[in-house]
């Protein structure tokens, strides 16, 4: 092949850039599970996305309370520049409040999550004070409001604590226990076919014909999309064949939201993805000035929004990141679509052309006091899968960049922010 022929990014300005693609995207989501939603109890929401504000019905917490154990005082009794003597009577422990209301000269022994007993304003930590019997003596210097958690400091009624759309970690579940909600109302997972093409893609497991290679995406494609929270049909592998390649995307449109294929969309002649959904439905192709990656299909086949990812592993895997992900997570109903990259020292020097935006395989190392550097794996071939595995993401070289140095700060795309 010849050099020219070869470089495909001679036409620059016939290329659609990653925030032109996004952009559009962006503006074309509708999201599909609108109207699809369902009620379920906390402990099955996490990874969900949520399709109703909650909105807290009380204070958390919902009295003022303890941040330690020893002693509710008023802070009106306390001498100011010496030692105080206060007498104790009774305790109040966590679930076991103290019923009764406090005289002047006395303290309460309290632990944490103790609520406060009515007329203390102040604890003192245990091992702050002496105690003899039924008395403690508190060294002088205890603020006012000391050791005290007032009611509602973490949440107030009528706080709005989860948006709508929001897509529910862990510690969201916890949130909304603690304003009391049991149920949340969800929308419900979005629905994804995944699809492999090519006719030398073989089931790992089964045994390796002469000429083929494993299927690899698949495997990468289901996982990513059910940790999005949606539900995935592995579809299997289509044929380089025309008709099969119909087939199986019409049949998959009727349950589907989704459609998603990876290979067969570039201009060789076995790549017949392209020409199924251009004659199902509506196919978009979109040269993206991206490395790796470029090909990326977007359409519509029947009711079902259609992706199609490069066949190459490591540009499979970046283009669903990038760009599948946001229309994955947007169609399913949430809000909040783009990663946060980060900042980080590159252990490396770069050349790359002008005009295409760039992802490198990276680790992270400590270097010294420093923050983290990327250090790149080598070689960076998209179809290296060691690649994806040891390293700890992307590096986002921008379009206009031209060459980076080493101890540059560079963009980094960790995988933990989007592959799980
Ligand atoms: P294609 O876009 O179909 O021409 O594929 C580009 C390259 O990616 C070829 O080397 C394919 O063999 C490879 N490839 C395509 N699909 C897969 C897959 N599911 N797993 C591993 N490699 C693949
Ligand atoms: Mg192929």
């Amino acid at each position: 092949m010849n050099q020219l022929a070869d470089d495909c990014f001679n036409q620059v300005d016939d290329l659609m850039s990653t925030a032109e693609a996004l952009a559009i995207l962006r503006q074309r989501i509708v999201a599909v599970t609108q109207d699809r939603l369902e009620q379920l109890p906390l402990a099955q929401a996490l990874g969900r996305i949520l399709a109703q504000d909650v909105t807290s019905v009380l204070d958390v917490p919902p009295h003022d309370n303890s941040a330690v154990d020893g002693y509710a005082l008023r802070h009106d009794d306390l001498v100011v520049d010496g030692p105080s003597r206060l007498t104790v009577l009774g305790r109040s422990a966590a679930g076991h409040p103290h019923d009764g209301r406090l005289e002047t000269g006395q303290a309460v022994r309290i632990f944490t999550g103790a609520v406060m007993p009515e007329g203390t304003d102040s604890v003192v930590m245990q091992e702050d004070v002496a105690r003899t019997e039924d008395h403690i003596t508190i060294p002088p210097g205890l603020a006012l409001g000391a050791n005290r958690r007032h009611r509602g400091e973490d949440t107030r009624r009528g706080d709005v604590v989860l948006g709508r759309g929001r897509r529910l970690r862990p510690q969201d579940l916890g949130l909304a226990a603690s304003v009391g909600q049991g149920q949340l109302n969800l929308y419900r997972p979005l629905r994804v076919a995944v699809f492999s093409t090519g006719d030398e893609l073989a089931e790992p497991g089964a045994e390796l014909p002469a000429g083929a290679i494993y299927d690899a995406n698949r495997y990468i494609l289901v996982a990513l999309i059910t940790a999005l929270g949606a539900k995935v049909s592995d579809l299997g592998i289509l044929p380089d064949d025309a008709d099969a390649v119909r087939a199986g995307l019409v049949a998959a449109a009727a349950g589907h939201d989704l459609l998603l294929t990876s290979g067969g969309v570039s201009v060789g002649d076995e790549d017949h993805v392209r020409g199924a959904v251009e004659a199902l439905g509506h196919l978009h192709f979109w040269r993206l000035a991206i490395k790796p990656g470029r090909p990326l299909a977007l359409g519509q086949v029947g009711n079902a929004a259609f992706v199609g990812l490069p066949g190459n592993p490591v540009a499979a895997m970046v283009c669903f990141l990038r760009f599948a992900r946001p229309l994955i997570l947007g169609l399913a109903g949430a809000v909040d679509l783009d990663p946060v990259l980060y900042r980080v020292t590159s252990d490396f020097d770069y050349e790359k052309k002008p005009g295409r935006r760039e992802w490198l395989r990276a680790r992270l190392e400590r270097q010294g006091g420093t923050g983290p550097s990327a250090v790149l794996f080598r070689p960076q071939g998209s179809g290296i899968i060691n690649s994806l595995v040891q390293t700890h993401g992307l590096v986002e070289i921008a379009e206009d960049v031209t060459r980076v140095k080493a101890g540059e700060l560079v963009d980094f795309l960790p995988f933990d922010e989007v592959a799980s």
